[in-house]
């Protein structure tokens, strides 16, 4: 029998991107919107505590295995910000340009006050999959670490990528062709290890 693997999020973008990603697997597919599964309060103080929030309130309510994920980007000098706040530094129209600036103007002001040139950076993506059969949790955790590269380069990508030049590499994620980007990325490594597990879980 195919199993139900619903996907914690109401977002399209990212459903189509798991989907295309676990479905391969003989998954069946199914987002939350299809159980009726509303969005719960992130209040976690962490990413991986807000994926698991998301998974726990799904499984409960669809009774199905459920996944979801939670990312962001963080800066060294900023105390790890915009963080678990990625996505609101962008505001409800999601200007990521307004965003990549605030980033740049806070880094600029702690460098100047602070001499401080650190641009060590990271993007993280937790992924948290919640059986309610069994009550089990499962967590994965991708990340990558990077430079802060101003002023920001490339047009490719979305949300801060074109602020972020991984270490050992000359370009932004914003200047790579995507694969270029997947075959890295944070998000990347947290579904290889998802991919491998969900195989045997199978
Ligand atoms: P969420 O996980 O959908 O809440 O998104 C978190 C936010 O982190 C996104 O809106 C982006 O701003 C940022 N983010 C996460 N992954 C990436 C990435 O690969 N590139 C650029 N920005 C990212």
């Amino acid at each position: 029998m195919t199993k139900v693997l619903v996907i914690a999020s109401h977002n399209q973008g990212k459903i189509r991107e798991i989907h295309d990603l676990c479905a391969p697997m003989g998954y069946h597919i199914a987002s939350a919107a299809d159980y009726h599964v509303k969005e719960p309060i992130e209040d976690g103080t962490t990413f991986m505590e807000n994926a698991l929030i998301k998974a726990r309130h799904c499984a409960q309510y669809s009774q199905q295995l459920s996944l979801s994920d939670d990312s962001g980007f963080c800066v060294a000098a900023l105390n790890n910000d915009p963080g678990l706040y990625s996505a609101r530094w962008a505001g409800k129209n999601k200007n990521f340009d307004m965003a990549i600036d605030m980033v740049i103007e806070k880094w600029q002001y702690t460098h100047q006050i602070n001499n401080d040139n650190n641009r060590d950076c990271h993007f993280i993506c937790a992924l948290a999959l919640v059986d309610p059969v069994t009550q089990q949790e499962y967590v994965f955790e991708g990340r990558v670490d990077g430079q802060l590269t101003m002023p920001k380069r490339g047009d490719k990508g979305f949300g801060y990528d074109a602020l972020f030049t991984p270490n050992g590499y000359t370009q932004t994620f914003a200047e790579m062709e995507p694969n270029d980007k997947h075959a890295i990325s944070h998000r990347a490594k947290a579904f290889d290890q998802l991919k491998s597990f969900l195989q045997s879980f199978i």
